[in-house]
């Protein structure tokens, strides 16, 4: 993103120029971000108030008015993103599908945790007090939008959507990285919200550049929650400010994983140079700038991996690269392959169709020694771009090795034939440890927007392990339980009285 010039305005860059593009967006100030905070904490109460169906409703609405800014939205976010029109396509249907799938969550009603504990007046030595617990939203969330995911992961993203089917107002810092689809999903969203008759305020929206937006944001005493995607350093910073306030909130920051993939010994017998090409493709897609992308490959020596990384080398050689998001993250891959490539411990297997240095860099591929890897902790560090390491083991327990000594990982895949399960058998328990998500003969790549589905994991790929920021699971993030004790029924919400359809546990047992 340009700097800021003095009227106030910033402007996105083309992804695959380099040029400043029209129009200027104007920077908001902390001004701004205490309005949006104190609009958001007065629409709380009237819309976590407000009945499933119709918060469904503006969720789903906000699907169609996303759909409805047409082919205009793909074409701004590919200019100011530099990603492809097909994969754009592809990421607003996510979008909206997100949307739609926790709008039927929202109705469904499991995310309310009913439970029930009737009172025991008779029970010995003491009666039992009646107890009904249920859900409820934090409060009024901060999002920052992902500069990769300009449409899944940003204003309408993933972390929009689970906070609002929680009932939690949101303020988003959109990414200044993409302003114009930025503006135009936040139009989408207030129109929505107009439409359905949402309270003011339960939609915010602030942009700019500069740490001291988020960072204001972050502080507002309004705010309950953070959701974030980005680097590990912009991450811990949020953190740091939330634990630092009079009173703390949790960040939800998926930061940075470098997702390990273990070839075992029979499946690269038996296909070595399939999965060379089919890794070159993971590795590569959206120019690599994918949290889950595969940058550890793990296995042992021997003729297979021979065959994986002569079909790798020959994949990566001719790969013509695509513009990078943006100047910052071109540049901080351009430093990290530069300093693999530089390290003595490593080989470099291949490198891509070189790119112009402005926008483009070309996809890189190494190789190093499982002894090197252990004794360099900084090489287990992400390069967020097409770059990956294959760590060389000679045994079994060296691979063991390398796998414990890796940091926390959103993914972790393994890929095997029938006759490598008893060996992959001890490996499980070490990535359930490591990973969110454990994938089997499968590539990182893809992640599902599904119930069951997890994109989490322990630090540093995330800075809470116990959630997840895609599938339906996200919304209990924003969610906290509330139990009424012995309350006449007159007074408990409406959900925790008796006789509703709703789901809940009675006594410990599903009813
Ligand atoms: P970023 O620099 O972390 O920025 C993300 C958002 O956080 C932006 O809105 C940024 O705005 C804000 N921010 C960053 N540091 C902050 C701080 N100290 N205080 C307050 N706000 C802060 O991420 P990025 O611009 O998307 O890319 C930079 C690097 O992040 C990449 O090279 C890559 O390593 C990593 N990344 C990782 C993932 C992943 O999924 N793992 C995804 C995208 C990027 P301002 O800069 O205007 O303050």
């Amino acid at each position: 993103m340009a700097d800021i010039d003095p009227q106030g305005t910033f402007n996105a860059i083309e992804a695959a120029t380099g040029k400043a593009m029209d129009p200027g967006f104007s920077q908001s100030t902390t001004q701004d971000v205490e309005a949006a905070c104190q609009k958001a904490a007065d629409a709380f109460d009237s819309y976590r108030a407000m009945d499933s169906d119709k918060r469904a409703a503006f969720l789903e609405a906000i699907g169609d008015e996303i759909m409805a800014l047409g082919d205009k939205l793909l074409e701004r976010a590919g200019a100011e993103s530099g990603l492809p029109a097909a994969r754009l396509t592809g990421e607003r249907g996510r979008t909206v599908g997100q949307l739609k799938l926790f709008a039927k969550t929202v109705r469904e009603g499991h995310w309310q945790g009913i439970r029930i504990d009737p009172a025991m007046p008779d029970r010995e030595p003491m009666p039992r007090v009646e107890l009904r617990t249920r859900m409820v939203p934090l409060g009024p969330v901060a999002v920052f939008g992902a500069s990769n995911f300009p449409l899944a992961f940003s204003t309408a993203g993933g972390d929009t959507a689970s906070a609002l089917a929680a009932g939690c107002p949101v303020v988003v810092k959109g990414h200044p990285a993409h302003p114009g689809t930025d503006d135009m999903v936040a139009g989408a969203i207030a129109e929505a919200a107009r439409k359905t008759g949402m309270p003011d305020g339960v939609f915010g929206h602030v942009r700019g550049t500069g740490n001291d937006l988020g960072a204001a944001l972050v502080k507002n005493p309004h705010i309950a929650a953070v959701g974030f995607t980005g680097s590990r350093s912009g991450g811990l910073a949020l953190v740091a400010i939330a634990q630092q306030r009079a009173v703390p909130i949790p960040v939800y920051a998926e930061m940075s994983s470098i997702n390990p993939v273990i070839l075992m010994p029979e499946a690269l017998a038996d296909r070595g140079a399939q999965l060379g090409a089919g890794f070159v493709q993971s590795l590569t897609m959206g120019a690599g700038q994918f949290c889950t992308n595969p940058g550890l490959v793990l296995a042992i020596e021997g003729e297979g991996l021979d065959a994986f990384e002569q079909a790798a080398s020959e994949a990566l050689t001719g790969h013509e690269p695509a513009p990078m998001l943006t100047g910052g993250i071109r540049k901080a891959f351009a430093e990290g392959t530069e300093t693999m490539a530089s390290h003595k411990g490593i080989t470099e297997l291949a490198c891509g169709v070189s790119g112009d240095g402005i926008t483009r860099e070309a996809a890189r591929l190494f190789s190093a020694s499982a002894e090197a890897f252990l004794a360099d902790p900084a090489l287990g560090a992400e390069v967020f771009g097409a770059s990956s390491l294959i760590v060389h083991c000679k045994d079994a327990s060296e691979l063991h090795k390398v796998l414990e000594s890796l940091e926390g990982q959103l993914t972790a895949t393994i890929h095997m034939d029938a006759g490598d399960h008893e060996a992959a058998k001890p490996l499980i328990p070490v990535l359930e440890r490591k990973a969110g998500r454990i994938l089997a003969n499968g590539w990182p790549t893809g992640v599902e927007v599904a119930p069951a589905m997890v994109h989490g994991g322990p630090y540093p790929s995330t800075s809470d392990s116990r959630t997840t920021s895609v599938g339906t699971l996200a919304i209990d993030r924003y969610l906290r339980p509330v139990c009424y004790q012995d309350m006449p029924a007159s007074l408990l919400p409406d959900a925790l009285r008796d006789g509703t359809d709703l789901p809940k546990m009675i006594d410990g047992t599903p009813a």
